[in-house]
C-alpha cells in the first residue's frame, strides 16, 4: 500500500495569492483586468496596444510522444517548467494552457490542471466553469444551429414578401436594412438601400437562402460526452411538422467557434471569422454562412468576454493564462493565440512563454506549427518533447495500459529491453519536430517506478536521435525544483539557431497537403480518399477554399489511424473517410478512418469517478 497526497489535497493545501496582487506583480494595470472571484481574472485585449512596442519573449512548445490513455504529463511538465524558470532561475515566465472540457474532466482522463506539485490552483476553479468561456461558445454555437432550422422552416412556410418583412426590421416606425443586410444586398449585386424600392425578384433573392437541408454541416454542441445525443432527430413538435431531420450533438470544445477563439487575433477578426463560418450549401451548391443568416453580431456579442484570456497561477505563484480548449485529435486543440501574444509581451525579451499542444507531436504539434503559428505569425524557439518510461514500454511491446486498472509488472519493474524497443516512437517524434527546424529538448517525466538505468537509457537514446538535450524531470514530486535541469536545457536551446518553417505551402492542392502530413509526419505509404472525401475536396476547391491549412482528425493513440498499432507503424495507407471545412477558423478538416467529431474516441458508458487522482467527480466541494 502506497500513500501519497492526491492532486486535490496538494492544490487545497496551498493558498493562492489574490489575483489582483498577481496581476500587479506581472505589470498589469488596474483597468486591464476584470476580476472573477478571488483567484481568476480576465485580461483585456487593450493591453496588446499598450505593450505593442515591447519585444516578445521566447516561445516554447510542450508536445509529447504518442501517449497511453493515461496522459504522459505534458500539462504537468508545462507547469513544472515555468515554476522552475521563475522561482528557481529567476526568469520571467508564463504558462498558457487550455481550459479542460467537462467530458474528460468527469471521465477517465480527469482535469487538465497538471498534477502533484506542478499544478494550476485552485484546481476546481480551473477544471470546472472557469470564467464561462465554454458556456459562451455553446450558447453561440446553438444560437446559430437554431437560426438555420428556423430559417428553413420560415422560408418554406411564408411568402417572399412576408419573409422579407419579417427579416428587414422596423426601427422608429421606418423599415430599414441593417449594415449586415446592406452588405448581403451588395454581395447579391443589388445596389439599393431603401427596402421599399426592391423589385419582386430582388425581394425573393434577398429573402431566400434556399438552404439544402441535406448539406447542413453545423451541429448543436454540448460539453458532456453524452453518447445518446450522437445521433438525434430534430423537428418532431407539431409546429415543425414536415421539417424533421437527422442531426447530432458534437462536443463543444471541438467546435468551430472554439477554434476561432483559439486562432483569432482581435475582436474585429473574431467577428469576421464568425461571419465567414459555412453552415450548409444552398440548392445551387453555393456556401451559406453565418453572415447570410444575419447572426454575426449576435454570435460576436455572446463571445465578447470569452475572447479575453483568464489569468490564474501555479502552486508556486507563476502566472498562467487559461484560454481556448483541448482535443488535438478531433480539433486543432491548442490554447489561444491571444493568450500567447499577451504573455510574450508581459514576460519581456528575456522571458519565456510555455504553451502546450495536445497528445503526440504528430498531431498537436503539427497543428500548432501549421495552423496556429500561421494564424499568429509567431515563431517558436524550442520544442519540449515529453516522454515517459511507461509509454515507451508500451511502444516496445508492453501490454495494453488501461485507465482504472493497476499497471502490469512490465510497467512497475525494470525492463530495459521494452524501453529500448519503444524508443523508436520517441525517435520518430523527435524527427517530426525537426521537420519544422526547431531545437528539441526531451523531458523525461519520471515516475517512482522508473529505474535509474531506464531513465539513463531514454536520455541517451534521445540525444543519439538528434535531441538538443534530454533530461529527467521530477516536478510532479518536487515542484519547480524538480525541473531546474529542464529549465536550464530549454534556456540554452532557445539560444540555438532556429530555422523554423511550415511543412507545406498553402498553395498546394488539398489532397497534396493531406498526403504530405500522412507521409512525412505519420509515416504512411500513401492516402486513400473515400468518394465522399473526394467529392467534398472538389466542392471546397471549387468554392475557393483550397488554400487553407489542414487540420487532421485522427486517433491520438497511434502514429497511424489504428489505435492498437504502437511504436512506429509502417506499410499503411491512411484512409480519409470524409472532409469538412471550418472556413471561419480557417482550415480544412479531413476525418481519418473512423474518428468522428462527436467525441467517440474517449467517451464512456457512464460518468466515472476519480481514477487518476485529479478527477474531480468525487470531490466533496467545500
Ligand atoms: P497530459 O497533459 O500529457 O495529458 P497530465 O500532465 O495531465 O498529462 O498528467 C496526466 C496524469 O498523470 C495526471 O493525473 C498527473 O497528476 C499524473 N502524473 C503526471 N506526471 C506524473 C508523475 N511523474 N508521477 C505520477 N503521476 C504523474
Amino acid at each position: 500500500f502506497v500513500f501519497f497526497s492526491s492532486d486535490i489535497e496538494i492544490s487545497r493545501a496551498q493558498s493562492p495569492k489574490a489575483v489582483d496582487v498577481l496581476a500587479k506583480e506581472i505589470g498589469l494595470l488596474t483597468d486591464e483586468i476584470e476580476i472573477y472571484g478571488q483567484t481568476k481574472a480576465k485580461v483585456r485585449l487593450s493591453l496588446l496596444e499598450r505593450l505593442k512596442d515591447q519585444p516578445d519573449g521566447k516561445y516554447v512548445l510542450v508536445a509529447g510522444i504518442t501517449p497511453t490513455p493515461l496522459g504522459e504529463g505534458k500539462s504537468t511538465v508545462t507547469i513544472g517548467l515555468v515554476q522552475a524558470l521563475t522561482a528557481h532561475l529567476d526568469i520571467n515566465s508564463f504558462a498558457c494552457l487550455r481550459q479542460p472540457s467537462q467530458g474528460p474532466t468527469f471521465g477517465v482522463k480527469g482535469g487538465a490542471a497538471g498534477g502533484g506539485y506542478a499544478q494550476v490552483i485552485p484546481m476546481e476553479e480551473f477544471n470546472l466553469h472557469l470564467t464561462g468561456d465554454i458556456h459562451a461558445i455553446t450558447a453561440a454555437n446553438n444560437l446559430l444551429a437554431a437560426a438555420i432550422d428556423a430559417r428553413i422552416l420560415h422560408e418554406n412556410t411564408q411568402s417572399d414578401k412576408a419573409l422579407y418583412n419579417r427579416l428587414v426590421p422596423v426601427v422608429n416606425g421606418v423599415r430599414g436594412f441593417s449594415a449586415i443586410q446592406l452588405a448581403r444586398l451588395r454581395r447579391l449585386g443589388i445596389n439599393k438601400s431603401d427596402p421599399g424600392t426592391l423589385t419582386e425578384e430582388e425581394v425573393s433573392k434577398f429573402a431566400r437562402l434556399d438552404i439544402d437541408p441535406s448539406t447542413i454541416t453545423w451541429q448543436r454542441v454540448v460539453d458532456t460526452n453524452d453518447r445518446f445525443l450522437r445521433k438525434i432527430t430534430v423537428g418532431q413538435a407539431n409546429t415543425e411538422k414536415g421539417f424533421i431531420r437527422q442531426a447530432q450533438f458534437d462536443i463543444a470544445v471541438a467546435s468551430e467557434i472554439m477554434a476561432i477563439l483559439a486562432l483569432t487575433t482581435s475582436l474585429q477578426d473574431m467577428k469576421e471569422r464568425l461571419g465567414k463560418m459555412v453552415v450548409a450549401n444552398d440548392k445551387k451548391g453555393e456556401p451559406v454562412t453565418a453572415e447570410d443568416l444575419g447572426v454575426t453580431g449576435a454570435l460576436a456579442v455572446l463571445m465578447k468576454d470569452a475572447i479575453k484570456p483568464t489569468l490564474m497561477q501555479t502552486l508556486e505563484g507563476t502566472p498562467v493564462f487559461v484560454h481556448a480548449g483541448p482535443f488535438a485529435n478531433i480539433a486543432h486543440g491548442n490554447s489561444s493565440v491571444l493568450a500567447d501574444k499577451i504573455a510574450l509581451k508581459l514576460v519581456g525579451e528575456t522571458g519565456f512563454v510555455v504553451t502546450e499542444a495536445g497528445f503526440g507531436a504528430d498531431i498537436g504539434m503539427e497543428k500548432f506549427f501549421n495552423i496556429k503559428c500561421r494564424a499568429s505569425g509567431l515563431v517558436p524557439s524550442v520544442v519540449v518533447l515529453v516522454a515517459t518510461v511507461r509509454a515507451l514500454k508500451m511502444h516496445g511491446g508492453g501490454p495494453n495500459v488501461t485507465a482504472g486498472a493497476p499497471l502490469k509488472k512490465e510497467y512497475t519493474e525494470e525492463n530495459l529491453q521494452l524501453v529500448a524497443d519503444g524508443c523508436c516512437n520517441l525517435q520518430k517524434q523527435i524527427q517530426i519536430a525537426q521537420l519544422f527546424g526547431v531545437p528539441v529538448v526531451v523531458a523525461l517525466n519520471v515516475f517512482k517506478t522508473d529505474s535509474v538505468a531506464e531513465v539513463d537509457l531514454v536520455c541517451k537514446i534521445a540525444k543519439q536521435s538528434g535531441a538538443f538535450d534530454a533530461v529527467p524531470c521530477n516536478h510532479w514530486s518536487a515542484g519547480g525544483r524538480g525541473a531546474v535541469k529542464l529549465a536550464q536545457a530549454v534556456e540554452k536551446a532557445a539560444r540555438q539557431k532556429n530555422s523554423f518553417k511550415y511543412l507545406y505551402s498553402l498553395e498546394l492542392p488539398i489532397v497534396e497537403k493531406i498526403r504530405i502530413i500522412a507521409q512525412k509526419v505519420y509515416g504512411a505509404e500513401d492516402i486513400e480518399l473515400s468518394l465522399a472525401a473526394q467529392t467534398q475536396i472538389d466542392r471546397y476547391t471549387r468554392q475557393g477554399f483550397g488554400n487553407l491549412p489542414i487540420c487532421m482528425a485522427k486517433t491520438h493513440l497511434s502514429l497511424s489511424h489504428q489505435p492498437e498499432r504502437k511504436g512506429v507503424p509502417t506499410g499503411f495507407i491512411l484512409p480519409i473517410s470524409d472532409v469538412r471545412a471550418s472556413i471561419g477558423a480557417g482550415f480544412i478538416y479531413p476525418l481519418v478512418g473512423t474518428v468522428s467529431a462527436v467525441y467517440s474516441t474517449q467517451s464512456l458508458p457512464f460518468l466515472w469517478p476519480s481514477l487518476t487522482g485529479k478527477c474531480i467527480s468525487c470531490l466533496c466541494l467545500k
